[in-house]
């Protein structure tokens, strides 16, 4: 990252060095020019570069003979961590591009939104995951949004990430690639319904927990102040959550356990004024067993949280309107409707699966073009393999991210890593789906552990605190470093013993 830093320190005078032309002193960066690139020059670099070494923006040339093959992955989502955390770097050099750099552990993300657990808790550095790209000369770390695959050069674009900060304006850079991993995952579904992208607040990443939390602290304390009204502060402390998947049912009951815990003790003089909605369209958790479902409305209607089924037609700053008509007032609105392919894949060239999803093939590879493979919920079976698109799930993204580090190795050990090498290559066993189970808490140390492998199968399910008791034993053995497992470990001992954290800092 000598390079990256080097462009974020230069690139603050920048008004001095415009279209000077510099070279890195680490050989595989050429700088051409640090002026940063207009909107114009932006929307003609995509399509007018077809040669690695056109002149138009810096980036990572193609490896050269005696250099290690270099594996590009995108995202830093399940799917990509456990590929990095798998791959060899003996065989390989590894580049991320990712817009974050760190990986969400999402099961336990809406326990952050309430302050059961810290937000750190639940974020593993990158680098943690994989060292290699923290310290090996040819592998690197760029947070940036990968823009373009071009995929006849073996080639990405990239755009750096920059959340407004003044001393850089966006940067493109471009790398090559010996082997492409796309898992940039999905994301959250709107059904292009208006005001959702204004005034909801998802629940994907940590800054969405972290704006949760602000959001539902300054409501509260807003409401004790002299002068609102009643009217007004229902409103503002009435939480609606749209979606009864298992993120919006274990979101309404961690805001349960914090309102019947930490609201009614510390915050008593609203405390009658607060309520969850959830509304769905259907029937909650309906992919689990239908006992378990009747346990979780009963469980969530006993803590206080109101279920309406409807389907949203509007979304306005302070109220939502239903189908049938109905306004509904909030002060928080999560919205949690499941996924679909974000702009990006949708922007690919590349066949699609049923869905829109990139379609890959039984070896998790975009058959269409050499050397890219996609994981995680960005991808799925093309309809010719005749396998279904497997859901949205951290459990499928991580385990194709495992298989297909064991691929890569195998291919780059039988000399195949370079960039079209691996054509006619004895691949092994296609990569297999077994589904292990769904859990879900609902609340009050209640939870639902449905291990049937399908939703129409027979099996094991089971609901309440022992249900409860494996959902936190499970997730605490999956969480991905002894250090994070710590920080879980002991937010939820601080929590049992002092309450939830109700600080807004
Ligand atoms: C709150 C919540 C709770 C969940 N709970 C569970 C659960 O209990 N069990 C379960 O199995 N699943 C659960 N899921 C689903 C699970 O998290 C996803 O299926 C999983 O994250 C998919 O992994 P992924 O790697 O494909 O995508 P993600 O984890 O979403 O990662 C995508 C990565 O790609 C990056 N990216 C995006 N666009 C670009 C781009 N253009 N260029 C480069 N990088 C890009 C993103 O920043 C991110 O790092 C939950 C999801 C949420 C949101």
């Amino acid at each position: 990252m000598t390079w990256f830093r080097n462009l974020l320190t230069t690139s603050t005078i920048k008004s001095s060095i415009k279209s000077k032309t510099l070279i890195n002193p680490y050989r595989k960066f050429i700088f051409t020019s640090l002026t940063h690139f207009s909107s114009e020059s932006a929307a003609t670099t995509t399509t007018e570069t077809k040669s690695p070494y056109t002149p138009t923006y810096s980036g990572l040339e193609p490896t050269k003979p005696g250099e290690k093959p270099r594996v590009v992955v995108l995202g830093t989502g399940w799917a990509a961590s456990r590929l990095m955390k798998g791959i060899n770097t003996d065989i390989y050099d590894v580049v991320c591009v990712s817009p974050r750099n760190h990986m969400v552990f999402t099961p336990l993300l809406a326990s952050t939104c309430v302050g059961t657990l810290e937000f750190r808790s639940v974020a593993e550095p990158i680098g943690r995951i994989q060292p290699a790209i923290s310290k090996a000369p040819g592998s690197y770390f760029f947070l940036a949004n990968c823009k373009g695959v071009d995929a006849d050069n073996h080639m990405i674009h990239c755009e750096t990430v920059t959340e407004s900060l003044d001393t850089l304006n966006p940067w493109k850079f471009k790398v090559s690639y010996d082997k492409l991993v796309i898992a940039s995952g999905a994301e959250a579904s709107t059904f292009g319904i208006h005001g959702v992208k204004d005034h909801a607040i998802f629940l994907r990443e940590v800054a969405h927990a972290q704006e949760i939390r602000r959001k539902l602290l300054l409501n509260l304390m807003l409401s004790d102040v002299p002068g609102i009204t009643e009217d007004e502060k229902r409103r503002l402390l009435h939480c609606v959550v749209i979606g009864g998947g298992p993120t919006g049912v274990e979101f309404s009951g961690e805001l349960s356990d914090f309102i019947l815990k930490d609201v009614h003790e510390r915050y008593a003089h609203v405390k009658d004024y607060i309520h969850v909605t959830l509304i769905e369209a259907n029937e909650i958790l309906s992919s689990f067993d239908v006992r378990l479902r009747d346990y979780a409305t009963k469980q969530l209607t006993k803590s206080g949280v109101r279920l309406v089924r409807g389907i949203v037609k509007d979304v306005q700053p302070q109220k939502i309107i239903l189908n049938d008509g109905t306004e509904v007032p909030y002060g928080l609105l999560v919205w949690s409707t499941g996924v679909g392919p974000s702009s990006f894949v949708k922007a690919t060239e590349f066949q699609k699966s049923p869905g829109g999803r990139i379609g890959v093939d039984e070896w998790l590879r975009v058959p269409s073009v050499q050397d890219v493979y996609s994981i995680g919920d960005c991808c799925g079976f093309l309809e010719s393999t005749g396998k279904p698109v497997l859901p949205a799930l951290a459990q499928v993204a991580e385990r194709q991210g495992k298989y297909l580090a064991h691929l890569l190795n195998k291919i780059g050990k039988n000399g195949g890593g370079r960039a079209n090498s691996a054509k006619d290559m004895e691949l092994g066993g296609p990569f297999v789906y077994r589904h292990l189970g769904s859990m879900a808490t609902v609340g009050r140390y209640k939870a639902l552990v449905d291990l049937r492998q399908s939703k129409d199968a027979k099996g094991v399910s089971i609901a309440g605190f022992s249900s409860w008791f494996i959902w936190r034993s499970a997730y605490l053995t999956r969480v991905v470093s002894w250090r994070n497992r710590f920080y879980v470990a002991v937010n939820w001992a601080t929590t049992f013993v002092f309450g939830r954290d109700i600080s807004r800092i």
